[in-house]
This record gives C-alpha cells, sequence and structure tokens, in this order.
C-alpha cells in the first residue's frame, strides 16, 4: 500500500515511530496527483515547494522528538473557500481569479499550528453554490471511483482528493450538504459540526447562518483527529461557541451498545434510491444487532426543507455577494467603462457565473420590500419549526439515521440543464444546517461499486455522538 493511501491515524503512529518521514508522505501524495489529478481536476491551485518545505520542517521537530500533536507532518488538502495567506483563493469563482489573501482564515491557522502539510486548495462550486462541482470555474471535478460521474459538489474536490490519495486529510464546508454529500459520492468521510464549532472567521461567506467548516477524510478516526485541531473558540467569529472543546477522538472509545437511533419516517419515502434504502436497511439492522435501539420518529416539517433552505440560502448570499464590485479586490472588467455604476455592472456580469446570477436575482428578489414577509419571513418561520421537530425527536433519541443523498453519484451533466432536480439532491443534508446539528455521512457499502453514504445526526455539540456510532458502525464492519 502506498503511504498515501493510508490513513492519517496510521501515518500519525508511523511518523512517532520514525519508521517514515512527512516528505515521504508528501512525495507519495505528489506521485499520486501526478498520476491522477489530469483526469480528477480536484485541484484549484497546487503547492509543491511550499508543502515540501512544511514537510521538512516537521520531520526536523520529529527529529529533536518533540511532542507534537497527531496533524503534524500530514498532507491537508484544503476547500478554496478558505482563505489561504499567501495562496491564490478563488472560491471557484472568476470574481476572485487574483485574489490572494493577507491572512489565514482560523480553520487553517489552526491546521498549521499543528504541523499540517498543506497541498493545495481544491475545486469547487463557485461560492460554494451546487452539489456537482459543475459550477466551478475550472471545470467538474471528476469521481475517483468512476470518472464518468460527479464527485458531488460543493466540497467536490476535497472529497475527491481525500478518496484518491491525492491528500490524506481535507477541509470542506458545508452550507446544505456540501461536505457530507460529495463524502457520500466519493465514499469518504465527511463531519459538518455544530453551527459555532468551528470558527468561519476567514471562510469566504456564502449564507452566514448555515455556512460551517469541517473535515473530510477516510475514516472517522481521521475525521476526529482534524477536528480536534480546528474545533474550538474564536473571538475573531463573534458566532463561534464559547464552550470546551472536547477530545473528539476520546469519544471512540465508548461503544454504541445502549444507544438509541431515530429512523425519521419522512426520510424513507418515494423518490429515494431503492438500492440506498436497502443499504441503510442492513446498516441499521447490523446496529441493531449490536445492542442499540431503534425508533421510528417522525420529522413532520422535513418536506419544506429544500424550499426554506433555498429561500434563506440565496437571500444571505444576495448580501453577502454584494462586496464583489471590482473596486477594492478581485476581478474587473477591462470593458470600456464610463462610470462606476457600469463597471459594477460588467464586473458582475462577467465575472460571476450563471448559478450564482440566479441565486443573486432569487435572493434579491426574496429579500425585496414587497416579498419579504410572503418568502423570506415565512421562511424563517418554517425554519424554526425544523429546528423544533428535531429538539423533540431527540427527547427520546440518542442519534438519527438517514440516507446522505437520496440517489447515486451521477454522470457529469446529468443534472446540469434542471436546477431543480440538482436542488433536490440536498433534501436529506439541508435540515441539519437549518438547525444548525453536526451530521457525518460515512459510507455504508457500494451498489454496483459506487459508494452509498450514511448519516448520522447528533444533538446540537454531541459531535462526540455523532463520531462515537460512525466509529463505532466501522468497527462492526471492519
Ligand atoms: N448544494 C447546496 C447549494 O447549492 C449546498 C451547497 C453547500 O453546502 N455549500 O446551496
Amino acid at each position: 500500500m502506498e503511504l498515501c493511501d493510508k490513513s492519517a491515524m496510521n501515518l500519525a503512529a508511523l511518523l512517532r515511530k520514525g519508521e517514515v518521514s512527512s516528505r515521504e508522505i508528501t512525495e507519495s501524495v505528489f506521485r499520486r496527483i501526478e498520476e491522477r489529478e489530469k483526469t480528477l481536476n480536484a485541484y484549484i491551485t497546487i503547492v509543491n515547494e511550499a508543502a515540501l518545505k512544511q514537510a521538512d520542517q516537521a520531520d526536523e521537530r520529529f527529529r529533536k522528538r518533540e511532542n507534537l500533536p497527531l496533524l503534524a507532518g500530514i498532507p491537508l488538502a484544503v476547500k478554496d473557500i478558505l482563505c489561504t495567506k499567501g495562496i491564490k483563493t478563488t472560491c471557484g469563482s472568476k470574481i476572485l481569479n487574483n485574489f490572494v489573501p493577507t491572512y489565514n482564515a482560523t480553520a487553517v491557522d489552526r491546521a498549521l499550528r499543528d504541523g499540517a502539510v498543506i497541498i493545495g486548495k481544491t475545486n469547487m462550486d463557485e461560492f460554494g453554490m451546487g452539489s456537482s462541482t459543475e459550477n466551478s470555474i475550472i471545470g467538474p471535478t471528476r469521481n475517483p471511483v468512476n470518472t464518468q460521474l460527479v464527485a458531488g459538489g460543493s466540497s467536490g474536490g476535497s472529497a475527491a482528493a481525500t478518496a484518491s490519495g491525492e491528500a490524506i486529510l481535507a477541509l470542506g464546508t458545508d452550507t446544505g450538504g456540501s461536505i457530507r454529500q460529495p463524502s457520500a459520492f466519493c465514499g469518504t468521510v465527511g463531519l459538518k459540526p455544530t453551527y459555532g464549532r468551528v470558527s468561519r472567521y476567514g471562510v469566504i461567506a456564502y449564507a452566514s447562518s448555515l455556512d460551517q467548516v469541517g473535515p473530510i477524510g477516510r475514516t472517522v478516526e481521521d475525521c476526529a483527529m482534524l477536528l480536534n485541531s480546528i474545533a474550538g473558540h474564536d473571538s475573531l467569529d463573534s458566532t463561534s461557541a464559547d464552550l470546551d472543546k472536547p477530545d473528539f477522538l476520546q469519544a471512540l472509545k465508548k461503544d454504541v451498545k445502549g444507544l438509541k437511533a431515530g429512523l425519521p419516517r419522512e426520510y424513507f419515502i418515494k423518490g429515494l434510491d431503492k438500492g440506498i434504502k436497502n443499504k441503510i436497511d442492513e446498516a441499521v439492522k447490523l446496529l441493531e444487532k449490536n445492542g442499540v435501539e431503534i425508533i421510528e420518529i417522525s420529522l413532520p416539517h422535513t418536506s419544506y426543507a429544500v424550499s426554506v433552505y433555498y429561500l434563506i440560502a440565496t437571500a444571505e448570499a444576495s448580501s453577502n455577494l454584494a462586496r464583489y464590485d471590482g473596486v477594492k479586490y478581485g476581478f474587473r472588467s477591462d470593458n470600456d467603462i464610463q462610470d462606476s455604476i457600469a463597471m459594477y455592472e460588467a464586473t458582475r456580469s462577467e465575472g460571476f457565473g450563471k448559478e450564482v446570477k440566479r441565486r443573486i436575482m432569487l435572493g434579491t428578489y426574496v429579500l425585496s420590500a414587497g416579498y419579504y414577509d410572503a418568502y423570506y419571513l415565512k421562511a424563517q418561520r418554517i425554519r424554526a419549526m425544523i429546528k423544533k421537530d428535531f429538539d423533540k425527536a431527540f427527547e427520546d433519541v440518542d442519534f438519527i439515521i438517514t440516507p446522505t443523498t437520496p440517489c447515486l453519484p451521477f454522470k457529469l451533466g446529468e443534472k446540469l440543464s434542471d436546477p431543480l432536480q440538482m436542488y433536490l439532491v440536498d433534501i436529506y443534508t439541508v435540515s441539519l444546517n437549518l438547525s444548525g446539528l453536526p451530521g457525518m455521512s460515512l459510507n455504508c457499502g457500494n451498489i454496483n461499486g459506487l459508494p452509498v453514504g450514511m448519516q448520522i445526526i447528533g444533538r446540537a455539540f454531541d459531535e462526540e455522538m455523532v463520531l462515537r456510532v460512525g466509529h463505532g458502525y466501522e468497527k462492526i464492519t471492519a
């Protein structure tokens, strides 16, 4: 097995025994990139030299027998939505094609503090808007499992890089499913933490009340390890929760026996792929055999989630994206421009892609004076009801199990002409962003070689439960 195919935890152990160096691991990742990146298109920017320098620095510290965090010397891919000091950060958009941040996002800063080796910036749908990375300015990432298929999105680059050995771990962001859905499609583990668990400082905003940064890895343990580095209060983000940070790896030591799992009736309905349903049923049976009590629950407002999500997300996006006007940074149209209004117009018309424009228009419309009450305010009310459904369910259960997606990874181009079809891929993931809850997708088998994702949902700030169940399931099926 190549080094780049090993888990982060495994590599961390080898590094500590002095059996491998971070340079060797990093070179192994670059060899894989050499082999596969032309096809996969998982990265927007790759930083070879800087990465090897970071690897050498980590090795130097290992040689001095410093007591280093587990992340030290491990290659990490970073979604191109997180600001990286001195490294171009495009958010998959033409409008930021020349943007080089002067600071790091907090999550990046913390990973670097712990000695991670940053390999590059991963491909994504423009501003996080999409479910397939087909909305990226550099074109789509292909699914490493089958390159005719999408890798999912918007963190498709991060998931594909992790799945293929082009990285060991990755950072993604999730506004409506963008960590969990590509993880389901590529067969990786992806965790969206509770809103407020990981700082959003330096994360280019899509929808600020929904966005969350989280880890993607090949095992639950690896996700827990990366979460240990990036989580915790940050005074630079006013929505960051001022709570003690648990040791998420410790949480994996407890088994699943005696826990209660909820299965929401409303998630197992027409439209869910039969094969996926069977795989989830099998996983549930296995958990039951291992001492988990299964309880049917109801989340009655589920059917509104996608509509509510697309009203709130587009409203917030229309406001957040108002800042890209060609004045301070990023792309500026060089058309023959007479005045500033014409400059804004030309810059935004040329700089944003089709889907981003669609959402800015929709968001501006739902926030407009005449329609605010009818759409935006109503959506906020139903959002509160969706959250209440979860609160009620969690009175009886410790965690909830659902499919991550209603369908298997689809063909490139298949849903591109029908935005509604694309939006429906998020049907099982958006409710968690609307409620702020943590959720993780992990692989629960394959259908004709294509990965199936199972979603585990926890109470707010109970990532420990989510990780514990996920790890428990991995052990049962190992
Ligand atoms: N696919 C969803 C959207 O387009 C979710 C994206 C995300 O989580 N960033 O909004």
